[in-house]
C-alpha cells in the first residue's frame, strides 16, 4: 500500500488527508495528523472520500472519454482528444473572428487548483483578449472580497484558525459552521471546553446546529444584518465601548459612519431585525469589551444583494473596537470551497488580475501584460457569473467553456441559465463527472481528473497553501484541467497567428512558479516558497523571499494596505432584501447546506451512506406555519416564486422563524423537479431563487427569495 499526502477537495477548511492506494486504486483515506488545518481530523465527507473514488463509482459516474454531440438533444458519442480540442479551437476562433473576443466566456470553479485557474485566466485575458472569466466563487465569496477591499484595503482574511484558541468572544454570523466547516467547528468546541468563560454569539435567521454552542442566539430577520451591525455600533458608542485611540491612530472616515449609525437606535434595530433589545446590548457589550473578539462569517452575509455592505458593516465593528490585528480578534470570512482563495490569488474573476491586481488600474494591467509577455490586457471588465449567463441568454455571448462546475443546477434563476445554455452556439463542459445537469447542454464534453489524480496547490480560508497530490493515474483518457486548457490555448495561438511562448508548460509546478513570480512585492508575496517546502508543510501567505515563516495574522502593526496606511470605515446603508415577502409570496425562502452533502452532489451523491442524515429533499417550515396551512410532516407542497415552482414534502422545524422556509441547496434533477413560470422543466431550489445581485460584488442573493407554499 502506498500513502500520499494531499488535501480534501470539499470545503474551505482545507483539511490535510493521507490517501492510501494500491496500484491504480484508492483504497482508503485518513486525516493528516501534521496538517495545521485539521491535525488529523476529518468530517463525514472527508472521511468517505476514498469511497467516492471506487472502481464502481468511476464506472458509473465518471466522464472517461471526450464526447461530442452532433446536435443538441442527441446522445454524445466518443471522440479523441485531438479531434475534440481542434473542434473547440475552430469554433471559438470562428466566433472570436466574427463577433470579437467578448463573444466567448469561461465559467470556472473554486474547486479548480490554482495552476488550473492560472492557465485559464491567462488564456482568456492574455491570449484571447477578453475578461469574460468568472467562477462559481462569485456565488461564494465575492462580497467578502469587496468588503475587505473597501475597508482594509486588500482581499486578505486577517486571521488564522488558531485564533479560535485565543478568542474571548466568537461572533458567528451567517454561517452554519457545524455543517459547512465541521472540522473548524470541532476546534471551536474544544477551545470552548478549554476556556469555558469564552462567549459565543450566534446570529442567523435559522437556529441551526451551530446555535447549540452559543451563549446568545440572535434570530436576525433575513437580510437585515447591516441594520444589526449599525445598531450594535450605535450602542457601543452610546455606552463608551469603542476604542477612540485605535480609531484615531489607524482609521479614517469614522465621523461619516457615526452619522449613519445615529439613526439605528436599539428600538428601530429591534423592530427591523426581530431581536430583543436586551440581547442587542449583551451582544454589543461582549463584542466590544471582550479582550479579543473573532467574527466568523460565510454565505449568510455574502449571498445577498447587499452583501458587500454587510461584510463592511461587520468589519466596521472590529475597527471601532480595535478588535483586529491581535491574537483571537478580527473579521474572518470562511470560504465555502477548497480553492476560492487560490482563484482570487491568480485573478480568476472578471474584475481581477494576477496577484490581487485590479483590472481597472492601468499600471496593474501593464504589469500583468509584461509578466505574461503579451502586448496588453483588455481593460473592459468581463461579465460576472450572473451577467455572463444573462449575456448568453441574450445572444451576446455565443460560446461558453464551463469547467468543474454545474451552473445548470447551482446558479440562481435557473430558467435564465438554461435559456443561456440552450441559446449558446457552442458549449464546452470540462468535467470529472458525467452526471451533472450541465453535461446535458454540452456540445463537447472533456473528461477531467479529480481528487486523488491531480497535482497542484490550493489555498484555504486562513491563507494557507497546501499541496494537492496524485495517488493514482488518471482513469480512462481524463486529463488534468491545466493540461486541457494548455492544449486548447496552443491551438488558439496557431489560429490567431500569435507567436509568443505563452503556454510552454509541461508540469503544474512550472505554472505555479510563474504565478509565484507574479506575486513579488504584492500583499500575497509567496516568492519565498517552493513546491518542495509546501510538500513538507503547508504555509500561509505572505511568505516573501528570505522569510522563514508565513504570517499567521495580518495588521498586527496597525498598518493597512491603503494609500495612507489606515483602514477605512465604510458608511454603508441598510437596504432591505431585493424581493421582500408580501401577501402573494408570504414566505422568506432561504437555502443552505446539509451536513453530509456537497454542492450539486456529483461526488457525495454517489454514496448511499451520505444520505443517512437527510435522505430526501424537504421544505422546512415553522410548526405554526404548518398548522396554519393544515400541513402534516410529509405532505407534498408546491413552493412557488415569481420564477418557478417545485414540489416537495413539507417538514416542521423549530430551527426557523415564522414566515420562513428552508430548502437545502444540493438536490438536483434526480431528486427535485420543477417548472419555470412559463412551464419549462427545471430542477432544484434554484428554480425559485432570484438573480438580483450586490451592486459592488455582483454576488447574487441566493439566501433570500419570496415564495408561496400551497398544498399539492
Ligand atoms: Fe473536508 Fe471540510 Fe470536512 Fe475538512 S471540514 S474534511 S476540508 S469537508
Amino acid at each position: 500500500m502506498k500513502e500520499t499526502k494531499s488535501t480534501c477537495p470539499y470545503c474551505g477548511v482545507g483539511c490535510g488527508v493521507i490517501i492510501q492506494s494500491e496500484g491504480d486504486q484508492i483504497t482508503g483515506v485518513r486525516g493528516d495528523p501534521e496538517h495545521p488545518a485539521n491535525f488529523g481530523r476529518l468530517c463525514t465527507k472527508g472521511s468517505t472520500l476514498h469511497l467516492t473514488a471506487s472502481a464502481a463509482v468511476t464506472r458509473r459516474a465518471r466522464l472517461l472519454q471526450p464526447m461530442l454531440r452532433a446536435q443538441r438533444g442527441d446522445k454524445p458519442v466518443h471522440t479523441d482528444w485531438d479531434t475534440a480540442l481542434d473542434l473547440a479551437a475552430d469554433r471559438f476562433h470562428a466566433i472570436v473572428q466574427e463577433h470579437g473576443p467578448d463573444a466567448v466566456g469561461f465559467y470556472l470553479s473554486g474547486q479548480l487548483l490554482t495552476e488550473d485557474y492560472y492557465v485559464f485566466n491567462k488564456l482568456a485575458k492574455g491570449l484571447l483578449g477578453t475578461n469574460n472569466v468568472d467562477t462559481n466563487s462569485r456565488l461564494c465569496m465575492s462580497s467578502a472580497v469587496a468588503g475587505y477591499k473597501m475597508t482594509l484595503g486588500a482581499d486578505a482574511p486577517p486571521n488564522c484558525y488558531d485564533d479560535v484558541n485565543h478568542a474571548d468572544c466568537i461572533f458567528i454570523v451567517g454561517s452554519n459552521t457545524a455543517f459547512a466547516h465541521p472540522v473548524l467547528f470541532r476546534r471551536i468546541e474544544e477551545a470552548r471546553a478549554a476556556r469555558p468563560q469564552m462567549k459565543i454569539i450566534f446570529c442567523d435567521p435559522r437556529r441551526t446546529d451551530t446555535a447549540e454552542l452559543a451563549d446568545l442566539y440572535l434570530p436576525v430577520q433575513p437580510g437585515t444584518d447591516v441594520m444589526l451591525f449599525h445598531g450594535l455600533l450605535h450602542i457601543m458608542l452610546w455606552e463608551g465601548w469603542t476604542r477612540p485611540d485605535y480609531i484615531a491612530a489607524h482609521t479614517t472616515g469614522f465621523d461619516a459612519l457615526k452619522a449613519v449609525v445615529r439613526e439605528c437606535t436599539p428600538e428601530r434595530v429591534a423592530q427591523t431585525c426581530g431581536i430583543a433589545k436586551e440581547d442587542l446590548f449583551t451582544a454589543a457589550r461582549w463584542f466590544a469589551t471582550s479582550p479579543a473578539t473573532l467574527s466568523l462569517y460565510c454565505q449568510g452575509l455574502n449571498q445577498s444583494a447587499n452583501g458587500t455592505a454587510k461584510s463592511a458593516a461587520l468589519i466596521n465593528l472590529h475597527l471601532a473596537c480595535g478588535q483586529i490585528g491581535k491574537p483571537g480578534a478580527g473579521p474572518f470570512s470562511l470560504t465555502g470551497q477548497p480553492n476560492a482563495m487560490g482563484g482570487r490569488e491568480v485573478g480568476g474573476l472578471a474584475n481581477l488580475l494576477s496577484a490581487h491586481r485590479d483590472l481597472a488600474n492601468p499600471q496593474h494591467r501593464a504589469e500583468v501584460a509584461a509578466l505574461w509577455g503579451v502586448p496588453s490586457v483588455p481593460k473592459q471588465p468581463g461579465k460576472t457569473a450572473v451577467e455572463m449567463f444573462q449575456a448568453a441568454a441574450d445572444g451576446e455571448i455565443r460560446a461558453l467553456w464551463i469547467a468543474c462546475t454545474n451552473p445548470a443546477q447551482s446558479m440562481p434563476d435557473q430558467a435564465t441559465v438554461r435559456r443561456a445554455l440552450q441559446r449558446a452556439e457552442f458549449v464546452v463542459v470540462q468535467e470529472a463527472f458525467a452526471t451533472t445537469a450541465t453535461c446535458e447542454y454540452a456540445d463537447l464534453l472533456l473528461p477531467a481528473t479529480t481528487w486523488g489524480e491531480k497535482e497542484g496547490t490550493v489555498t484555504n480560508s486562513e491563507r494557507r497553501i497546501s499541496r494537492v497530490r496524485a495517488a493514482v493515474p488518471a482513469p480512462g483518457s481524463a486529463r488534468h484541467d491545466w493540461s486541457t486548457a494548455v492544449g486548447f490555448a496552443r491551438r488558439m495561438q496557431v489560429r490567431l497567428v500569435r507567436h509568443e511562448r505563452l503556454f510552454d508548460y509541461s508540469t503544474p509546478e512550472q505554472i505555479w512558479l510563474e504565478h509565484r513570480e507574479s506575486t513579488r512585492g504584492r500583499d500575497l508575496d509567496i516568492t519565498g516558497l517552493s513546491y518542495a517546502q509546501l510538500e513538507a508543510a503547508p504555509q500561509q501567505w505572505p511568505f516573501p523571499e528570505g522569510a522563514t515563516a508565513g504570517r499567521a495574522r495580518l495588521y498586527e502593526d496597525g498598518s493597512f494596505p491603503t494609500a495612507d496606511g489606515k483602514a477605512r470605515f465604510a458608511p454603508v446603508q441598510y437596504v432591505p432584501v431585493a424581493e421582500p415577502r408580501e401577501s402573494r409570496y408570504p414566505f422568506s425562502l432561504t437555502t443552505g447546506r446539509l451536513r453530509d452533502q456537497w454542492h450539486g452532489m456529483s461526488r457525495t451523491g454517489t454514496l448511499g451512506r451520505l444520505f443517512g442524515h437527510v435522505p430526501e429533499p424537504a421544505v422546512q417550515l415553522h410548526p405554526q406555519d404548518m398548522e396554519r396551512r393544515q400541513l402534516q410532516d410529509g405532505d407534498l407542497v408546491h413552493v412557488t416564486s415569481r420564477r418557478g415552482s417545485i414540489v416537495l414534502p413539507a417538514q416542521a422545524s423549530t430551527e426557523l422563524g415564522l414566515n420562513q422556509a428552508f430548502i437545502a441547496m444540493h438536490w438536483g434533477p434526480e431528486y427535485l423537479s420543477g417548472v419555470s413560470s412559463t412551464g419549462e422543466p427545471l430542477a432544484g431550489v434554484n428554480a425559485l431563487t432570484t438573480s438580483a445581485y450586490c451592486p459592488s460584488s455582483k454576488q447574487p442573493e441566493l439566501k433570500h427569495a419570496a415564495v408561496k407554499i400551497l398544498k399539492a
